[in-house]
């Protein structure tokens, strides 16, 4: 096959910062308060990649009032001002996309080809989607105005996208932003943050503060904040929701999931196999809407999980650069730890677990594509997010013990139908209790359609119109028509 992408253009760039990264506030770098740096690291090799800051409490406090202050200007500047940045900073990535391409699959272990193909080309897409919105602010939008300063959290499976699903809208509408990458993940977003310079956007409209949980919870706790975006896991969503309880804040929670994959007897067998290993393989199943639970029509169910393991033994696993892999490493050490501890306990609890017979690398994250059958509706595995390559498999007989089945979690963001009857399908689709129902495809995305989930696993929207409400707040009094005010 063809060479591995060369990693030279990602190590040159952290190099011209002298593999040393300050914040990004109020348009420039800054070393942290605190004097202090983590390390992020190749999860693929464990070579270390670059110094982060850990941003403190007076960090924090800094990016804050720069967005405060930011905030008036970038607002007045009106709709076609800003999809005019928009446009420049998507096609500023859109030049950049080797290097982030490059950057993103080092610092998280996924397959450069998904960075290439998917990542970044949905990361741009969200910004030129987004200049559209700016521009309706005279219109479609009028009688609503910004929320002010948003503190945005994301995860670190999606490091560019989520970034770009939370600063597109936000600042679009005339808000302006400090974002927290996730720890093991900050080096896109980082570079994003030249982009935003490099591309001319105003200083102070996104600010880049890097570190952990405690700098989040700075964040989420800061008095001039007018609302929290969080994109993370249902735990940590829990806490932030109670810790912003009373507090005026706006708050959007996108969290876990445990989506379901339903297959029916009577489904394109080939395609449904082609589709699973889309859900729970791709990214390695880091994905919060991976189609996790396997729920097959009992009649065909020796035939599916057949098909499955000879499909499984022909992934290849290895080297993110790798352009012919399919499957790349786990994000971190303690996330294999995860996988590793739940799927023991899958075993334990009596679940029979498969691997395909090739070896994986003995070096660096790697965990192998793994399939549960004999899997009791109540067992952690069938439960619980694994945010991992597991899938666990069920069976069903009839059209309402699937929805039983599908709805028997505590969260409800996705889930995937498989069948060559339409009117089965779409009977069906309507009665998951999900944000997402995708028939006979899956892990379908646009930035023109609203994405997020049910119960447990969040309530809020991103991306589209109701993408573009969860950053906007209605303007009572300049909505009534004149002949109401006389
Ligand atoms: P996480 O909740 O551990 O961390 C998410 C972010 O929150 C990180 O930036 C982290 O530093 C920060 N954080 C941690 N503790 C905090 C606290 N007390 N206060 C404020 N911030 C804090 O999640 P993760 O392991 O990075 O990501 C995986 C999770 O994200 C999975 O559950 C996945 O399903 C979910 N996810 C959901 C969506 C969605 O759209 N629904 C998308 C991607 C990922």
């Amino acid at each position: 096959g063809p060479a591995p992408e060369s990693r030279e253009i990602a190590l040159d760039w952290i190099a011209s910062h002298k593999g040393r990264f300050g914040l990004f506030v109020d348009g420039g770098w800054t070393p942290p308060a605190s004097g202090q740096w983590f390390t992020s690291t190749n999860p693929a090799t464990s070579e270390a990649l670059a110094e982060i800051a850990a941003a403190d409490a007076s960090d924090v406090d800094a990016a804050v009032a720069a967005a405060r202050k930011a905030q008036g200007d970038w607002a007045t500047l009106g709709g076609h001002g800003r999809a005019r940045h928009l446009y420049s900073l998507a096609r500023a990535i859109q030049r950049n996309a080797r290097l982030l391409a490059v950057l993103e699959s080092l610092d998280n272990g996924k397959p450069v080809r998904e960075t290439r193909d998917i990542d970044i080309p949905l990361v741009a897409r969200h910004f030129y989607h987004h200049a559209g919105w700016a521009q309706l602010q005279g219109s479609e939008l009028a009688g609503y105005s910004p929320m002010g300063v948003i503190g945005q959290i994301i995860p670190w499976n999606f490091p560019l996208l989520m970034l770009a699903w939370k600063i597109a809208p936000a600042i679009a509408a005339g808000n302006t932003v400090v974002l927290k990458p996730a720890e093991f993940t900050s080096l896109t977003a980082l570079c994003f943050a030249e982009i935003c310079k490099d591309a001319g956007l105003p200083d102070g409209v996104v600010n880049i503060v890097t570190g952990d949980g405690a700098t989040g919870e700075l964040i989420v706790g800061h008095k001039d904040v007018d609302k929290i975006a969080f994109t993370g896991s249902t735990e940590v969503g829990r806490r932030i929701r109670a810790a912003t309880a009373g507090s005026g804040k706006h708050l959007t929670l996108e969290l876990g999931g445990k989506s379901p994959f339903i297959v029916f007897d009577d489904a394109d067998m080939d395609s449904a196999v082609e589709g699973v290993v889309d859900a729970i393989w791709f990214n390695q199943g880091q994905v919060c809407c991976a189609g996790s639970r396997l729920l097959v029509q009992e009649g065909i169910s020796d035939r599916i999980i057949a098909k499955l393991k000879a499909r499984m033994e022909t992934l290849r696993l290895g080297d993110p650069l790798d352009k012919c892999i399919d499957m790349g490493a786990i994000v971190a050490p303690v996330q294999l730890q995860t996988i590793q501890t739940l799927v023991e306990k899958g075993q334990a609890e009596g679940a029979e677990l498969w691997q395909p017979g090739w070896a994986v690398p003995k070096e660096g994250c790697f965990y192998p594509p793994t399939l549960f059958t004999n899997v009791a509706p109540a067992a952690t595995i069938a439960q619980e997010e694994i945010f991992g390559p597991v899938v666990v498999v069920m069976t069903f007989r009839t059209p309402d013990e699937a929805i039983k089945i599908a709805n028997n979690t505590r969260y409800g963001l996705a889930a995937s139908i498989w069948s060559e009857n339409i009117n089965l399908a779409l009977d069906v689709a309507p009665k998951l209790d999900c944000g997402v129902v995708w028939i006979n495809s899956t892990n379908q995305f646009d930035a023109a359609c609203g994405f997020g989930g049910n119960r447990e696993s969040g309530f809020s929207r991103e991306g589209g119109l109701e993408g573009m409400m969860e950053v906007l707040k209605p303007r009572f009094e300049n909505t009534l028509p004149a002949y109401q005010t006389t």
